[in-house]
């Protein structure tokens, strides 16, 4: 065996990289049901915690001369475990034998004194918003119980950390409380099975959950997951699903929750290059994400390749999600993939998103159907499949004084459809508005009227999607204000008269 030479230096070996990051504080999930809880103070934060403490099962005593309103009630209708209201001050005496202590003090001095006295019971201790004399913290609580998140910003930001959490909450189905408490019932009846049997078991159980957690699990989910974890299988071999999802315009803040759910439990999203790319990374790391957009006019795009790559990803079993960008049923050829999958037999449904003409008009401030302005909102398009302004486009509604036009994708016949539209009779002092980009960073405003809006979009040379806005219920623009070159300017400015 080779010996190291004690006069030669020792080589460092290099230590393994931790495999944790630095923890401030360890979140623990501490079991209350039955245990004594002293609460030192009476007042509507000491209240609070009582609530909480006996929602988790404690028996809490709260020591309070004089406890307030909320404390009386809570005593007379506990959420759980008892609430004792003792009506006397606090003692060191009291603290003995407890599970937790939380103080509520008035007074920095009173903190330091429930601290030492609850320290010296050898007891954990929280003193309401001083953190110095807190050995734990509360944090914040999704509550989805048994399932249960909680958030710490080690008492840094806890305003902060409550926005945190209600992004988690949105996030996080109601549902999945359901699952959680199927799971607690569903162990004990998982003796028979080994190992990698209970594994496959546990792994198939959450895959559908995340896809389904709305349902409520039922013996046949058990059973089904109990027989494919026998027979080796990780997956129920059922067949996928197809969720025909809405990207919204650009900004991601404009998904809904249930967009953003389905990107977080698609195996693979077929996306259009409307989408924005930010929204792409609500999906997990492992999603496969496949552009299968139209603007390239790609043969592979065609739609009856999407439907059948579509149709093809759900048979084995994929969680689709057919992201498009806006509501996938406003111009978005959602009709042809429905289709398809209803001749398929391939489960589906659609989420809707916010379409083109909402956040165009949201950016604007104006009131699509202004009251005397505005009595219908009519949406076209000026794209018809041969390039051309549509044939069958009824002049006779657009030249209507009394509706707002949107135009989807209104630049490559503007021409064509600016002529027609006066030629019907409409004022070429008609309100008119470019939204370009509406919601992304890139997004300009063009305000004109008819007559000058084509010139001033061509002078502003910009691309990316574009919604043209007409009617009387638009703002008309004084020539100054013609061009916002940027989100920042708003259009909302003094003397801009809403029309
Ligand atoms: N389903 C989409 C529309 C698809 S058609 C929706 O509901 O919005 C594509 C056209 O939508 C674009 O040519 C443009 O006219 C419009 N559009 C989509 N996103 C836009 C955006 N962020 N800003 C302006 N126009 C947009």
């Amino acid at each position: 065996m080779h010996r190291r030479d004690p006069s030669q230096p020792r080589t460092p070996k290099a230590a393994p990289p931790p495999r944790m990051a630095r923890l401030a504080t360890l979140p623990l999930f501490f079991k209350l049901q039955g245990k004594r809880v002293v609460i030192a103070g009476g007042n509507a934060a000491a209240a609070w915690k009582a609530e909480l403490l006996s929602a988790a099962g404690a028996r809490v005593e709260v020591w309070a001369a004089e406890p307030c309103a909320e404390m009386e009630a809570l005593a007379e209708k506990p959420p759980g475990g008892p609430v004792l209201l003792e009506r006397q001050a606090w003692q060191a005496a009291s603290f003995g034998g407890a599970e937790l202590i939380v103080g509520a003090a008035s007074a920095e001095e009173e903190a330091r004194r429930i601290f030492a006295a609850a320290e010296s019971a050898g007891v954990p201790v929280n003193v309401i918003d001083r953190p110095a004399f807190c050995s734990f913290r509360f944090g914040a609580i999704v509550n989805r119980s048994p399932l249960i998140v909680g958030i710490s910003t080690d008492g840094a930001a806890p305003v902060f950390g409550q926005a945190i959490r209600s992004r988690i909450e949105a996030l996080l189905p109601a549902g999945f409380a359901r699952w959680v408490e199927a799971a607690h019932a569903w162990r004990r009846q998982l003796q028979g099975l080994t190992r990698g049997g209970r594994r496959r078991f546990w792994d198939g159980f959450a895959t559908l959950a995340l896809r389904e957690p709305g349902r409520v699990p039922s013996p046949g989910d058990r059973d089904r997951l109990l027989s494919a974890a026998c027979a080796g299988q990780v997956r129920s071999p059922e067949t996928g699903h197809v969720l025909l999802v809405g990207a919204g315009p650009g900004d991601p803040e404009l998904l809904t929750l249930s967009a953003a759910r389905a990107l977080r439990s698609a195996d693979i999203i077929l996306y259009d290059d409307l989408v924005a790319p930010e929204i792409l990374d609500f999906a997990r790391r492992e999603a496969k994400r496949m552009l299968v957009g139209k603007t390239g006019h790609r043969p592979s795009c065609r739609q009856e390749d999407i439907s059948a790559l579509m149709i093809r990803l759900a048979r084995a079993g994929k969680r689709v999600v057919r992201l498009k960008g806006g509501d996938p049923l406003i111009f978005g050829q959602a009709g042809d993939e429905i289709w398809a999958l209803e001749h398929a037999h391939i489960p589906h449904d659609v989420i809707p998103g916010i379409t083109a003409v909402q956040a165009a008009a949201a950016r604007l401030k104006v009131s699509l159907t202004q009251r005397g302005g505005a009595r219908r909102l009519q949406l076209v398009t000026g794209h018809a499949h041969n390039g051309r302004l549509p044939e069958d486009l009824d002049f006779g509604a657009l030249a209507d004084g009394a509706a707002t036009t949107a135009v989807y994708m209104p630049l490559g016949t503007l021409d064509a459809l600016t002529e027609r539209l006066l030629a019907h009779g409409v004022e070429p002092e008609r309100p008119a508005w470019a939204v370009f980009n509406a919601t992304r960073p890139q997004e300009r405003v063009i305000g004109g009227t008819l007559a000058t809006i084509r010139g001033l979009i061509q002078a502003a040379r910009t691309t990316g999607p574009c919604l043209l806005l007409l009617g009387r219920a638009l703002r008309p623009v004084a020539q100054a204000e013609r061009d916002w070159p940027q989100s920042t300017g708003a259009p909302g400015k003094p003397g801009t008269a809403h029309g």
